[in-house]
């Protein structure tokens, strides 16, 4: 493991630092509302525009095997729809990779600095492609493969005009992202208090209700994870928050 384990989170002030652009880019419908949700409705009501860019359309999720996976991948994107409504967020690109074979490929690179270059975002928000030991549900081989490809993008793809040419040709001119937080890493180097934005994230992940995530039980999970993550942070009790690894990108 490279990060270091004994970090304690800095607040986020949107004060110190402040997004106009804000871009998430995840694997799956569903991992964006777990992991920075009540983040993007905390940016959206200080006014950023914020995107999201979903790899694949989640249809290997669900454990229904008389449904077709055609069907389920439509589900998907429009529970991924609702629940981007849910926190204000109108824009929302699918770039229909296979569910389950994700991979940083040159062509995925690309296409996320496609996704950069034209959404030309100060922050981007992706997950940690380093493998978080400590619950191995958020380190699925999809969300380690679209972190690592997203961090390509930041750097060097999108800022390099001699990168993917193609993107030059389609008058994409370079773009240099300002800041990239990952969700899900080993450590957290930065909490962003969440606490008047967590019924949206509530209410997002309720749109995903293919897969479960109306199991009344969650709830108290996830106020409970980010109470934790709010006290790692300094907060007060009672507080909530969400955990990132912030990287430099200047
Ligand atoms: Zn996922």
């Amino acid at each position: 493991m490279t990060f270091p384990s004994s970090v304690s989170p800095r607040l986020w002030s949107s004060e110190e630092e402040s997004f106009d652009r804000v871009l998430a880019i995840c694997a799956h419908p569903d991992d964006v509302d777990f992991g920075c949700a009540a983040t993007v409705a905390t940016m959206r009501r200080a006014g950023a525009a914020v995107r999201y860019c979903i790899i694949t359309d989640g249809e290997a999720g669900g454990d229904d095997r008389a449904m077709s996976r055609g069907q389920m991948a439509e589900i998907r994107r429009g529970e991924q729809l609702a629940a981007a409504a849910a926190v204000g967020v109108s824009e929302v690109t699918f770039l229909g990779y296979p569910d389950g074979r994700v991979s940083a490929t040159l062509e995925l690179r690309r296409d996320l600095s496609r996704v950069v270059r034209e959404f030309r975002p100060d922050l981007v928000i992706a997950p940690s492609p380093e493998r978080n030991w400590n619950v191995i549900f958020a380190s699925h081989p999809d969300h380690l493969a679209a972190g690592e490809a997203a961090v390509d993008a930041v750097y060097p793809d999108s800022r390099n005009p001699f990168a993917h040419p193609e993107l030059l040709e389609e008058g994409l001119e370079p773009h240099t992202v300002r800041a990239l937080w990952l969700m899900a890493a080993p450590a957290a180097n930065l909490a962003v208090d969440v606490t008047e934005a967590f019924e949206g994230k509530l209410a997002a992940l309720s749109c995903h209700r293919s897969q479960g995530t109306d199991d009344p039980g969650l709830r108290d999970r996830l106020a409970t994870r980010a109470g934790g993550a709010a006290t790692s942070a300094g907060l007060a009790e009672g507080r909530l928050a969400e955990l990132f690894w912030a990287v430099g990108t200047g």
